[in-house]
């Protein structure tokens, strides 16, 4: 595996791979590697003869007061992984590498209205935004064929979609099913934030998620009713919620009665944990 801090020389290896009629496939993450990161991996590598990876804890997608400072970095044995991943070049770019003006001067930004406001988008200001912008920037730099992002981040995969779509990325963006513990947890790099008395709880959001898509797919279409009462059950176990919403899949609109693909999507914070999940309704 080829490592690359700089953007020119890692073009330069894209650009070797195209004069082969190599496809590429890219996973772009914020490190510390779970199982659930290695699946996109894995499904990169089974689609694609050419496979990078990105490492960047984005600063532009937290907001104030979150865990920039503090996200979990792992690196070396990040790189481990990936090589027994059969991974072909990891790019592991500093910040200006990616806001050649600096973090605080970057004017340049991709935004979806509506959207990045709403949900996660509600209680995370300028999340989206930065997401986004750096997705872009990445997929400037690799240009690769299929891009691998998780379904357990609903709203971004959808948001991506999107913004491929609008502004006429050549990329197809593919979702990959979320990755789960025994006990139903969706992994995620803040996991290990969880402390020992916390961690047998966590899995009630999936829980109840599960739960409402379960009344939902009995024709139960009392969405505010089945929202507002998962709100209570996670409080009743120390969660402190930040949204449960019932949304169409098309379009992440909220449900009508007469919707068949919905998405169940919540995230609620314990102790100083925040988890998000999803549970897709076909009815
Ligand atoms: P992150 O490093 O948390 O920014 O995630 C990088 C990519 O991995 C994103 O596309 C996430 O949706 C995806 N991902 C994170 N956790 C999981 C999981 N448990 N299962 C599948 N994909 C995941």
């Amino acid at each position: 595996m080829q490592s690359f801090e700089h953007v020119p020389a890692l073009r330069a290896l894209v650009a070797e791979w195209r004069g082969q009629n190599k496809t590429i496939g890219f996973v772009p993450t914020m490190g510390s590697l779970h199982n659930g990161h290695r699946s996109l991996v894995a499904n990169a590598r089974a689609r694609c003869d050419r496979v990078v990876v990105s490492i960047f804890v984005n600063p532009t997608q937290f907001s104030a007061g979150e865990d920039f400072e503090d996200y979990p970095r792992t690196i070396d044995a990040d790189k481990l992984a990936l090589v027994v991943d059969g991974v072909d070049a990891l790019f592991l770019p500093k910040v200006k590498d990616l806001y050649p003006r600096g973090v605080d001067n970057a004017t340049t930004m991709v935004s979806i209205a509506g959207l990045n406001s709403e949900l996660c988008g509600a209680h995370r200001d300028g999340h989206f935004d930065g997401v986004l912008t750096v997705v872009n920037k990445l997929l400037n730099i690799i240009t690769p064929d299929m891009l691998f992002l998780g379904q357990k981040d609903f709203q971004q995969l959808y948001m991506v979609k999107q913004m491929v779509s609008e502004l006429l990325i050549p990329v197809e963006v593919i979702g990959v099913p979320t990755y789960r513990e025994a006990d139903g947890l969706a992994m995620s790099s803040r996991n290990q934030y969880l402390t020992e008395a916390d961690r047998p709880k966590a899995s009630s959001l999936y829980n109840i998620l599960c739960s409402i898509s379960e009344s939902l797919n009995q024709g139960n279409n009392d969405f505010s009713a089945l929202e507002n009462a998962a709100l209570s059950k996670l409080q009743n176990l120390g969660f402190v919620p930040d949204y449960i919403e019932v949304r169409r899949q098309q379009d992440m609109a909220k449900a009508k009665a007469e919707d068949k693909e919905l998405v169940v999507l919540g995230a609620a914070k314990l102790g100083k944990t925040r988890l998000i999940d999803n549970a897709e309704v076909s009815r």
